[in-house]
């Protein structure tokens, strides 16, 4: 996808402070980290999500990724979050699969926080 944001950080068009990657993937820092650790796992070929065209070979790559860039990070003994934001609802807001692993801190109890309207009801 020519306009495509982590399409071109793919493909060196773009900066981004890299943590890692081989053929299949790349990861690099978040923008706007949420944590002190926030990196992001994107494959090299467009998806917009597992669903699309992922096959088992590249979800395997992208999984094995996980572990190896929270070493890369040094989180893997303190632990760290791993979220895939898929669709409308979940507020995914770049078009391209990507994982998020958030770590470096202790995080909230609750791992799903629904939109304002619950926050404000409990
Ligand atoms: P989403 O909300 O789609 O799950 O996550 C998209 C993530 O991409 C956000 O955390 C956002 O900060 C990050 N992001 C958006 N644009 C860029 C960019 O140009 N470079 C980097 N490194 N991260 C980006
Ligand atoms: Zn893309």
């Amino acid at each position: 996808m020519d306009d495509c944001i982590f399409c071109r950080i793919a493909r060196g068009e773009l900066p981004a402070r890299l943590v890692y990657e081989n053929e299949q993937v790349i990861a690099f820092d978040d923008i706007s980290p949420q944590a002190p650790v926030h990196v992001l796992i994107v494959p090299r070929t467009h998806h917009e999500s597992l669903g699309d065209g992922v096959d088992a070979e590249l979800a395997a790559a992208l999984l094995l990724a996980i572990p190896v860039v929270a070493e890369a990070a040094g989180v893997t003994r303190s632990g760290y979050r791993v979220i895939i934001n898929t669709g409308p609802d979940s507020r995914q807001s770049v078009s391209h699969l990507h994982i998020h692993v958030l770590g470096g801190k202790p995080m909230s109890h609750r791992m799903l926080r629904f939109g304002d309207e619950a926050e404000t009801t409990r």
